[in-house]
């Protein structure tokens, strides 16, 4: 009998350095005695981050920012390493892959700085070169401790579309590619060390799955070699009632719906990426968020119908880095279809829209989206209603980057009446003023738009007046 697959995926923290690594190891090392298990690495913490900025410094013309960086990643890997492995031949060998791909990095800064220009294709293979340079460090971290263990570049698996900095993995061709390179390895008693965050376009060129994109690729390898459990290692203990950097008294909640996780994803909650569990609904794999930090305990658990509470509300989550567009006039009434003119503007951009809101007497539509794509759709916009701008039918278009979306999440809402004013209502005696308010159809969630400085005060409020941090969040 085969024996069950986990696929494991450790974040950034949790790789952070030789310590972190051995942990992780350790942990990898303790699962594979029972099971086969893939491991999904990101980039060391902080690394991604400093790849991209100096990337944007090249395209100005400064060389000297992404030397210095390449450097310092030298210095910092090695220094893991030497940590990690004592046999000289395993460390030289890595040490030799980390060079290679340090050069790959150097040459792709220079030639962007020499043509002062950072295509969306340069700046996915500049991005991935932090999973890149972890995924033979870990592997050979696992090799020291007696696991049999490769890594594996996932532009061998993930099979993608070419949307560079987002791409969308295709199912079918990432499942045969998946299968037939893991399953061979995984039945010689190996374990695979997959670079998270990056795949490959049916042509072979590398893309990246969206920041935060490791979870994504544990989901999409878990659905595709049809794993029996999927974990997420992060740095906190699960999926909790809210982000503990704003709400200190947030909990872990134990048991979470995919509908639930998805919703706090997708306003937000950086502990999953947005996509994450969608590879994983058709088959209902269940997916843990487990702290390495501190493996004893269970975290959450996140499964199809998840554990109802009676209170309806479950979780509370934010996101910051939004912008507010509205559109409007008094003579957008007499204006055919601009809804459907300004959301096929905003699809063309592939800029997603997190909320919409829009007055009954259709003089005013207002969404949100995420900053980056703010002021390309209002370009975009103005150039649509060009016309209709020069006549006055339509007003305005304006943007406010200064708002936040907060959000209220739980299936158990739907039905649950009283939610949504016990919400305002504590919002109101707060005195937090709402910009824009939406409740989806679904009911699982409630969210509403406020100025970017209420938001933490918003969060707090909302969680004490639901008592997510003193009853059992089960
Ligand atoms: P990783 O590097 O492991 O992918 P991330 O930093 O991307 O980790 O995500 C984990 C972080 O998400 C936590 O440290 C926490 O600050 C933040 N976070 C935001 N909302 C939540 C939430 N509801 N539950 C847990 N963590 C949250
Ligand atoms: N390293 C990538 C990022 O920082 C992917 C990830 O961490 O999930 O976006
Ligand atoms: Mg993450």
């Amino acid at each position: 009998m085969t024996k069950p697959l986990q696929v494991m995926k450790f974040g950034g923290t949790s790789v952070g350095d030789a310590t972190c690594i051995a942990r992780a190891a350790q942990i990898v090392s303790s699962a594979a005695e029972g099971m086969r298990v893939v491991v999904v690495v990101s980039a060391m913490s902080g690394v991604t981050n400093r790849l991209i900025d100096a990337a944007k410094r090249a395209s100005d013309g400064d060389v000297e920012a992404s030397a210095t960086l390449v450097e310092s990643l030298r210095q910092q890997h090695r220094a893991a390493l030497a940590v990690l492995v004592s046999e000289e031949a395993s460390r030289l060998s890595v040490e030799h892959k980390l060079e290679e791909i340090l050069a790959e990095g150097k040459r792709l800064y220079d030639g962007t700085a020499m043509l002062r220009e950072l295509t969306p294709r340069a700046l996915d293979i500049i991005s991935s070169l932090g999973e890149r340079l972890c995924a033979p460090m870990f592997a050979a971290a696992l090799r020291q401790i007696g696991t049999l263990s490769h890594s594996v570049e996932a532009t061998q698996l993930i099979v993608t579309d070419s949307y560079h900095g987002g791409a969308e993995p295709r199912a079918d061709e990432t499942r045969q590619r998946s299968s037939s390179h893991l399953l061979p390895l995984l039945a010689a008693g190996e374990v695979p060390i997959v670079t998270g965050f990056i795949g490959a376009s049916q042509d072979g060129k590398l893309t990246t799955l969206g920041r935060g994109g490791s979870d994504y690729s544990a989901t999409i390898l878990g659905a595709a070699l049809n794993a029996d459990e999927i974990i997420i290692w992060t740095d906190v203990e699960g999926v909790l009632t809210a982000d503990p950097r704003l709400v200190p008294e947030a909990r872990t909640i134990p048991e979470i719906s995919y509908r639930e996780a998805a919703e706090l994803a997708y306003f937000g909650a950086k502990v999953l990426h947005p996509k994450t569990l969608r590879p994983v609904l058709p088959e209902s794999i269940p997916v843990w968020i487990r702290n390495s930090f501190a493996p004893e305990k269970l975290g959450t658990k996140i499964t199809q119908k998840g554990k109802s509470i009676g209170g309806g509300v479950k979780a509370l989550t934010a996101i910051r880095d939004v912008a507010l567009i509205s559109l409007g006039g008094p003579g957008i009434v007499g204006v055919p279809d601009v809804i459907g003119r300004t959301f096929t503007t905003t699809a063309e951009l592939r800029a997603d829209v997190l909320l919409i809101s829009q007055s009954s007497s259709q003089n005013d539509i207002c969404f949100l989206v995420s900053k980056p794509h703010a002021h390309v759709t209002v370009d975009a916009l103005r150039k649509e209603f060009a016309q209709d701008l020069a006549h006055e039918v339509v007003d305005h278009i304006t943007v406010d980057p200064n708002v936040a979306i907060v959000a209220v999440v739980g299936e158990n809402m739907r039905g649950t009446p009283g939610v949504a004013g016990k919400t305002f209502n504590a919002l109101g005696r707060e005195k937090v003023n709402l910009i824009a308010i939406a409740q989806g159809s679904s009911e699982t969630n409630i969210s509403f738009v406020v100025d970017e400085k209420s938001m933490q005060h918003a969060l707090r409020v909302l969680h004490r007046e639901f008592g997510l941090g003193q009853s059992p969040a089960s």
